[in-house]
């Protein structure tokens, strides 16, 4: 028999139900880090209050149970104790993405008050000045791991995403040992997206051939893509716009966090969520993302080891079914790893 958890996500896969969605509260943020996939001229505040508080009832009423609260960076938002509130009052579980910089020992106190279910704080190195020169500011490491401690202090869950890029893949051994001295969990991640804006600067961070076995099997360790869960075999692209979704700061409802507006399907300023969901585009959107492969991808060996996402399809080659080389490398190198585990007695 199939584990619960299995079965509940291909349900709500199956039926389309968006139990995981990723609201973005601001575009702002008082970091820069030169990854990141929103563009930097990007600066919208987000959502009024009043929308965003109406927005939460009607992902309720969709049927989200796992809310993430993203930016920018959120505590930039002075509403962002009440959006937070309201959203624990309707029983959301409730993920907070920030840099933690602006946790102070007040905001610490505030939200180990709220009963979030998380906070994901990304980290790009063990050292300041690995961190650094991804966030460009000065000083950012420091004030991150001064925020991430008061969380942990007040028994608030905190999980380091570290993200391994070439600055940061000779420091793989100390990551694990950050997390560890700050009693936090950790993931890793080390496929660089694109901006949204098709800007291809992130990938310039891109670690070298050579050290992607090893990353890759770092990455796996702490994994969490929502896309792969019970998806293998299956005949959709992934679970972007299915059970996964995302709204941004300009109220555009996307697939998931890495699609472009051109994708939206409708406005949460002119229309409700639940209308959004169930109306036109996003049918079909899932009909232009059902059917796994491009003629390359269904003759590939190495599909079974393939992490494809169309998103990064669509923004590298301008087709969400086109391979693209990260996707084949990566696939490659897997491929070959898990051989060699295989003949390990
Ligand atoms: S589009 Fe890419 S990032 Fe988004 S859910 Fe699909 S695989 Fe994941
Ligand atoms: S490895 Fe490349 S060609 Fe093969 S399935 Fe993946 S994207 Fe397609």
């Amino acid at each position: 028999m199939l584990p619960y958890s299995h079965v509940f996500v291909q349900q709500s896969v199956d039926q389309c139900i968006p139990i995981r969605v990723s609201v973005t509260l601001t575009e702002r943020c008082n970091e820069r880090c030169r990854h990141c996939y929103i563009p930097h001229t990007a600066s919208s505040p987000g959502l009024p209050t009043a929308r965003l508080l109406s927005l939460f009832d009607e992902l309720a009423e969709a049927g989200c149970v796992a809310l993430t609260m993203t930016g920018g960076e959120p505590l930039l938002r002075p509403d962002l104790l009440q959006l937070l509130q309201t959203a624990r009052a309707q029983r959301f579980a409730i993920g907070l993405f920030t840099n933690a910089t602006l946790i102070d020992e007040e905001w610490a106190e505030t939200l180990a008050g709220v009963g979030l279910q998380g906070v994901e704080v990304s980290v790009y190195g063990a050292t300041a000045e690995v961190h650094e020169a991804i966030t460009q500011r000065k000083g950012s490491f420091a004030q991150t791991m001064a925020g991430v401690r008061r969380l942990t202090e007040r028994g608030v869950n905190v999980v380091l995403k570290f993200l391994v890029t070439r600055l940061s893949v000779g420091q793989l051994e100390q990551l694990p040992a950050l997390a560890a001295s700050l009693h936090c969990d950790w993931q890793a991640e080390h496929d660089l997206k694109p901006r949204l804006d098709g800007n291809t600067d992130p990938q310039s961070l891109r670690i070298e051939e050579a050290d992607l076995p090893r990353t890759l099997q770092f990455v796996e360790v702490g994994s969490d893509h929502p896309s792969q869960l019970s998806l293998r075999g299956s005949n959709i692209l992934c679970s972007g716009g299915r059970n996964l979704g995302s709204v941004n700061a300009r109220g555009e409802v996307l697939p998931c966090i890495i699609w472009p507006d051109a994708w939206s399907l409708g406005n949460v300023l002119t229309h409700s969520f639940g209308e959004i969901w169930r109306g036109p585009r996003a049918q079909q959107f899932r009909k232009s993302t059902t059917g796994r492969h491009s003629s390359q991808c269904a003759e590939c060996e190495e599909e079974p080891w393939c992490e494809r996402c169309p998103a990064v399809s669509l923004l590298l080659e301008g087709d969400v079914r086109s391979p693209y080389p990260t996707a084949c490398e990566h696939a490659r190198i897997r491929r070959r790893a898990a051989a060699t585990a295989e003949k390990v007695p």
